[in-house]
């Protein structure tokens, strides 16, 4: 599984990414070490559930416009990749929440992320409860790692998916006031996604908004798989394959309902999270939770940090 894949960018001190050339030193690690298997061996392996040995694919999840370039060199070295793509950017405009808080805290750095982010708690109509909660874990403001994790903590646990959105956008306001135009240079166009399509990669479904799931009712699940197939079959008509995979991705970011959804879609095979290899027991009876290991867990696969990041580190 692949996130970012980029070159270092000097307006994006604090970003974390894995740089394009560890990617292809990993590549070339898997194609001494493992086999990758072509996509009708890999798809006749689902079919028949039967494991192949020592088999590899590699996925790319979030739609991010760094695939594009993956896929180019995948096609050149005669491989393939499944590219999950998130629909709702193409609708809104904006980044998913995930990803403001990856732009917001990989330009600014985190302290100053946290600074304007208690001030906007203050000043909202988000009050008392969520401030006094906030307040008791405010500590260790000289550390921007820690700054990093509170933000997200703040974000992620403290505020209601409503409230969420309501503070990204204000800090997006302030930060990056023209997120259509950071969107269209975060994102694969649709044109990128049919070409890449073209190039013989598989594309798949990564939800609409990028929730946690298990969070969501039948019903918001539904509309979530439901609609981000549709806005991709209106991209890529001619894609076959129907996969999809969870956004965070663990046994705790779905439920039952989640795969009686996928089933009933008729997908073919779903992605979790989890570092072991795929058996025949998956294939049998996890078809739509399949483990995948994070590229991080191989040689080259470590993240580059960006220049203040690193420096930070050096001095520690
Ligand atoms: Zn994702």
């Amino acid at each position: 599984m692949y996130h970012y894949i980029r070159e270092g960018d000097e307006a994006y001190p604090w970003f974390r990414y894995l740089h394009i050339e560890d990617f292809k030193k990993q590549v070339s690690y898997f194609k001494h070490h493992y086999n990758f298997i072509s996509k009708s061996e890999f798809f006749n392996s689902i079919e028949q559930k039967e494991p192949v040995e020592d088999a590899a694919i590699l996925t790319f999840d979030d739609g991010l416009i760094d695939h594009f370039e993956a896929a180019e060199y995948l096609a050149a070295e005669g491989l393939w990749g499944i590219f999950y793509i998130p629909t709702g950017p193409y609708q809104t405009q904006k980044l998913l929440d995930v990803h403001r808080i990856h732009v917001l805290i990989g330009k600014y750095g985190g302290q100053e992320i946290l600074l304007t982010l208690e001030k906007t708690l203050r000043e909202s109509y988000i009050q008392n409860e969520y401030v006094d909660k906030f307040e008791k874990v405010t500590y260790a403001r000289q550390d921007n790692d820690a700054a990093t994790k509170q933000v997200k903590q703040i974000l992620n646990y403290f505020l209601d998916y409503q409230q969420k959105d309501d503070v990204l956008d204000v800090l997006m306001q302030k930060y990056f006031p023209d997120e259509a135009l950071l969107c269209k240079d975060f994102y694969l166009s649709p044109t990128q996604i049919k070409s890449m399509n073209n190039m013989g990669m598989v594309i798949g479904a990564h939800s609409v908004t990028h929730p946690v799931f298990s969070r969501l009712d039948y019903a918001t699940q539904n509309n979530e798989i439901m609609n981000c197939f549709k806005l991709l079959d209106d991209f890529v008509p001619s894609n076959s394959i129907k996969t999809f995979c969870y956004p965070y991705g663990g046994d705790h970011s779905f439920n039952e309902d989640t795969l009686m959804i996928l089933e009933k879609e008729n997908v073919d095979f779903s992605f979790s999270v989890e570092q072991r290899d795929i058996n025949a027991h998956d294939l049998i009876h996890k078809k739509q939770a399949l483990p995948r290991y994070d590229c991080n867990q191989f040689p080259f696969g470590q993240a580059s940090m960006g220049l203040k990041r690193a420096e930070m580190m050096a001095n520690s």
